[in-house]
């Protein structure tokens, strides 16, 4: 059964709130979700939420919101537009349609290659600009609405620059309506932080987000208690939500809860490695955790320090020994390769690294997990090249190889879906055709090939990168730190080598 924490409202001004992927990823994504309810709950909107596999069969909108949180998603924006007999192309839509606009980190990262699409985009926080937008869509046409828009900081017009928009933590993001029928059945999620302060240079968590923000300590614990009221599964949401200067009080709050007989189902996604402690791995298993997961990033420690996240081997064992120690059955460990200056030396010293914690964590349940380093906007390595992928499969059968042999599970990733995020992540508004044709064509990695030839675009400088000194497609948002901050820190980190 569906549980809606706050009063919904209604009105005359029909908004489809779309998410371009299944519903029960939409009724799982919190950004989505509390985005739906700041409509829902507003006074003059009719709020009506859409996803590929959910998509009303009432066509008369006055707008239409997307929530684009991955590199794919077109696929599904495209899906639901077609459905629902409207162009793509935002220049074949006259008066008559919707108005129609998105946002979400991957167009905070670099709206360019959707811009044909939208009439406008959300880049930055959207929780306040979205309130914004609201009461300019109830109260105008379309042509009005568009001019009134672009006063608005945080709107992007296609074409026009744009100041990024950062929202001041006031009021706690929760999960606003639980249902079974997300991917994280009846969970109640919090946000506990926002960002990074950490800065590795390939991150837009981080560099998308500066500065670190989090919630007060008693604004977290009455919105635990809200949730408590309606389920036992609690979630803490955040890239760091262990640099929240409380948070070991709030893991305390909700053990003394257990304590007094409560039953909490406690999730976190991640452990900070070098800030996991006995306490919180013995909090989280009293909350039902059986593994967690730690992120290293980068294969040694010489790379871990070149790419700013600074940790040592030792911290890592001493995170594997405390997390087995404590209580956990098992951690997942997540790495990148094809940073910028991998070698196989660093390759080796991952292998070396993973024999030792094997051995002397006989019993406990480790995986790995990779990735292929994709170079993305508004972060030191946006200029980066992306490694060759004859080379990353070479490394990546060589892992598997080497961690099979002691007994290791790896997961990777996929190195020709990563080629494909890396020609989106930065690309501009040439690739619109390409986009539309590899849609046509299924969306799958031969229809992205197909598309390519099609449309016979120019993707080179997507994977080879950029030189510091050339003008890059997202120069039209203003971000910080800005584009010279960003050439400073890579210089200081190519100097660490
Ligand atoms: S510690 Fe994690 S979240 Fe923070 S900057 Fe590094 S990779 Fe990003």
């Amino acid at each position: 059964m569906e549980k809606i924490l706050y009063k919904r409202n209604c009105g005359n001004c029909n908004l489809l709130m779309a998410y371009p992927a299944s519903q029960a990823f939409a009724l799982a994504s919190l950004g989505y979700l509390w985005l739906y309810k700041l409509a829902d709950s507003e006074e003059g909107i009719n709020a009506i939420m859409a996803s590929t596999d959910n998509i009303p069969s009432k066509k008369e909108f006055d707008a239409i919101a997307f929530s684009m949180s991955f590199d794919f998603d077109f696929l599904g924006v495209f899906k639901i537009l077609e459905k629902l007999n409207i162009p793509l192309y935002s220049s074949q839509r006259d008066e008559k349609f919707p108005l129609i606009f998105a946002g979400g980190p991957v167009l905070t990262t670099n709206p360019r290659p959707y811009e044909s699409f939208f009439d406008f985009m959300i880049i930055g926080d959207g929780e306040n600009t979205f309130l914004e937008i609201l009461q300019i869509i109830k109260n105008n046409n379309k042509q009005k609405a568009l001019e009134l828009l672009s006063e608005i900081e945080g709107v992007y017009i296609p074409g026009k620059p744009v100041k990024k928009y950062t929202a001041e933590l006031n009021k706690v993001i929760y999960t606003p309506i639980l249902t079974e029928k997300s991917y994280f059945k009846d969970t109640f999620i919090i946000e506990l932080a926002r960002g990074c302060m950490n800065r590795c240079a390939f991150c837009t968590a981080s560099y998308l987000n500066l500065p670190f923000r989090y919630y007060e300590y008693e604004k977290i614990i009455d919105t635990i208690n809200l949730g408590l009221q309606y389920t036992n599964k609690i979630a803490l949401l955040g890239a760091q939500i262990s640099a929240h200067p409380q948070f070991i009080n709030i893991l305390e709050y909700l053990y003394q809860k257990m304590e007094s007989g409560t039953n909490i189902e406690l999730g976190i996604s991640s452990l900070r490695t070098d800030a996991i402690t006995p306490r919180m791995v013995q909090i989280l298993v009293k909350g039902g955790q059986k593994h967690s997961t730690i992120a290293i990033e980068a294969a040694s420690e010489h790379l871990r320090k070149f790419i700013n996240k600074n940790l040592k081997e030792e911290q890592i064992i001493n995170a594997v020994k405390i997390a087995k120690e404590n209580g956990l059955k098992g951690l997942k460990i997540y790495s990148m390769i094809g940073i910028p200056y991998e070698t196989d030396s660093d390759i080796q010293e991952f292998i070396r690294l993973a024999k030792e914690l094997k051995s002397e964590n006989k019993g406990f349940d480790l995986e790995f997990s990779f990735s292929t380093f994709v170079p993305k906007p508004q972060t030191p390595f946006q200029w980066s090249e992306r490694e060759d992928s004859k080379s990353l499969e070479k490394k990546q059968k060589f892992i598997e190889k080497e961690l099979a042999k002691i007994g290791i599970k790896s997961k990777f990733s996929s190195i020709k879906w990563d080629y494909w995020q890396t020609v989106l992540s930065r690309g501009d508004a040439n690739l619109a055709p390409f986009l539309i044709e590899t849609y046509k064509n299924g969306g799958s990695l031969g229809a992205l090939k197909k598309a390519l030839k099609t449309t016979k675009i120019d993707i080179e400088k997507t994977i080879n990168g950029y030189n510091t000194d050339e003008n890059l497609p997202w120069d039209l948002i203003e971000n910080y730190p800005p584009k010279k901050q960003l050439i400073n820190e890579y210089n200081r980190l190519v100097k660490r080598l």
